[in-house]
């Protein structure tokens, strides 16, 4: 350490220092000991500041902040158990490939380490370590610039994912010279340089792709992520291939785009000869690319561009793969297709999109319906045409029924406007993702939750309330989990472990915070309420009444909820 001088800085400036100066200019998060006066003073000093009621949802915030920045998003969280809340978002987002650094402070070391028992004691390093892509641990006021550089370089380049950095109570106070502090910082130089797959790759692609009678494109949140918007239009088009966007790749091409196949999945699917995945992984959300729903696979032939090579082979053989960014691959795939590129087999176009046409006009018909009480269908047919005539507004969807119908039939215009459960699944992104869409975007924010998944987060209506963000929450209210009729067999006084209390009010919590609370029973009413509170911009939630008798078991994949067939008296 240099000596001491009249001009001094600490450990909470540089880091705030080294934050504005990487562009890293908001922090989502939850004060308390040792970071509370972090807090204010990164407010103090020019830095946005959102605190939240709960780590997990300020963690989910950061991690959409990255997903829709390209920065990696903040989280900010006392020691032990906010860093545990916090480390399931920080797990989420490296699940997801979402780009996000958890800042936690954290005990004395020299107690933690010989487990003397100090204040939230918890090896919190240790801990996170195998949850994220990396974690880093500073000890020393002068290592800060250091240690914020690695966080930003771990997290936005390659795969994107999350990032731990422990942050002891100590080291905030920590003086050195302001000067040589200021030199220890770095401003990182091309945080996610472009990888460029290898010209062999690209020909080795082209060929397959060539060869094709039945091809397909899958387009993931990779690709959307990825920002090359343009890129990945032009490429859809010249090679006019139909394409089936995974539920956050939903709207990089317009949903009502005539090569869109979501209607025609199964079938294409089940035919395809060639697929090529674009930020896309054969995970389960895509059968693990055999069995069942991808029909006979003998034959079948994967392209996939991704830019980490060990996804390749991950479930099934990769007969090109593309390693790279997705805007180099893709740049690289349309110099390599020239201006006389042919299109698939005219046969192929018309039998997907035969399939197209007849299922779409099912839905239409089934998203006209205003059965009373609302049903699934009823309900979102109006939001459906809400979300049409409001294509820059985000959109936040989770639950389970409330998830599955909302995917296939609300239809997204641009990129990255849908937001959703992602790779796990999950209930409890909801606030979360509908705070930072709110902060990072400025755009208008429709959360479209199922009863269940809302109560994951819903005490952040208050935060959204606190802030004033333009958020509409609609609660389908089935008065339970799946439905609301389920019964205890027993006849104990308990009720069933799926339902919730009937009839509840979630519009009256939006109301004790201030903001617009609205009730909902019928179609109309909840075009009405919808419309009305967005073109409001205030805080609102719209609770919508929806049939207990609707919804199905686990949504759409009740198959991987086991079910007992044993009869016990
Ligand atoms: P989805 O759930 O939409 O199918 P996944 O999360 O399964 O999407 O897949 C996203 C893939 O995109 C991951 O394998 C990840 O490595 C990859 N990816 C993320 N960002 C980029 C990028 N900039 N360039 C290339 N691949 C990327
Ligand atoms: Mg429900």
């Amino acid at each position: 350490m240099t000596e001491p001088t009249q001009n001094l800085t600490d450990g909470f400036h540089l880091l705030i220092d080294a934050f504005k100066m990487n562009g890293l200019n908001t922090i989502y998060g939850v004060p308390g000991i040792p970071i509370t006066d972090f807090g204010r003073l990164a407010q103090a000093n020019g830095m946005r500041v959102i605190s939240f009621r709960h780590e997990q949802h300020a963690g989910n915030a950061a991690a959409i902040a990255g997903y829709l920045t390209q920065k990696p998003g903040l989280c900010l969280t006392v020691s032990a158990p906010g860093f545990l809340n916090g480390l399931t978002a920080l797990a989420n987002a490296t699940t997801n490939c979402f780009p996000m650094i958890l800042i936690s402070g954290s005990s004395e070391r020299e107690i933690v380490d010989l487990q003397q028992g100090d204040y939230e004691e918890m090896d919190q390093l240790a801990i996170a370590k195998p949850l994220c892509k990396a974690a880093f641990r500073v000890l020393h006021a002068e290592d800060i610039g250091v240690a914020v550089a690695r966080a930003i370089r771990a997290a936005v380049s390659g795969r994107p994912g999350g990032v731990y950095l422990d942050l002891p109570a100590k080291l905030f106070g920590q003086t050195m010279d302001a000067d040589a502090g200021q030199q220890s910082l770095i401003k990182v130089v091309d945080p996610a340089p472009r990888q460029l797959p290898a010209p062999d790759t690209v020909s080795r692609a082209l060929d397959v792709l060539k060869g094709a009678k039945k091809p397909l494109i899958i387009l993931g949140k990779g690709a959307a992520y990825a920002q090359c918007d343009d890129a990945i239009k032009t490429f859809v088009e010249k090679s006019g291939v139909p394409y089936l966007p995974m539920s956050m790749a939903k709207g990089l091409l317009p949903d009502n785009h005539p090569q869109s196949a979501s209607a025609a999945r199964s079938l294409v699917l089940k035919e395809s000869d060639v697929v090529v995945l674009v930020g896309a992984r054969l995970n389960w959300l895509l059968s693990h690319g055999k069995g069942k729903s991808w029909g006979d696979t003998a034959g079948r032939q994967f392209i996939q561009m991704d830019i980490e090579p060990r996804e390749m082979d991950s479930n099934v053989e990769i007969t090109a793969p593309l390693v790279g960014d997705i805007g180099s691959c893709v740049e690289l795939m349309l110099d390599g297709m020239g201006d006389n590129w042919s299109k698939p087999p005219q046969a192929w176009l018309d039998q997907v999109g035969d399939k197209v046409s007849a299922n779409g006009a099912k839905m239409a018909q089934r998203l006209g319906s205003d059965t009373s009480p609302m049903d699934f269908h009823t309900a979102l047919g109006a939001l459906r045409d809400i979300v049409d005539q409001r294509p820059d507004a985000m959109l936040v969807n989770e639950g389970a029924n409330t998830l599955d119908l909302a995917r296939s039939t609300i239809n997204v215009y641009k990129p990255r406007k849908r937001l959703d459960v992602g790779t796990w699944g999950i209930m409890g992104i909801g606030m979360g993702a509908a705070i930072a869409a709110a902060i990072e975007t400025g755009e208008p924010v429709l959360a479209i939750e199922g009863d269940s998944a809302f109560g994951f987060s819903g005490m952040e209506v208050e935060t959204i309330c606190r802030y004033n963000l333009p958020v509409c929450i609609v609660v389908f209210n089935n008065n339970g989990i799946y439905r609301g009729t389920d019964v205890n067999p027993t006849g104990d006084g308990d009720v069933a472990p799926t339902v919730f209390v009937k009839d509840c009010r979630y519009d009256k919590m939006m109301e004790a915070f201030g903001g617009q609370g609205y009730y909902a029973t019928s179609r109309d009413e909840l075009s009405k309420a919808v419309n009305e509170a967005m073109d409001s911009g205030k805080p609102s939630l719209v609770n919508a009444v929806i049939d207990e008798n609707a919804g199905t078991e686990s949504g759409r994949i009740g198959n991987l909820n086991p079910q007992s067939v044993v009869s016990r008296k």
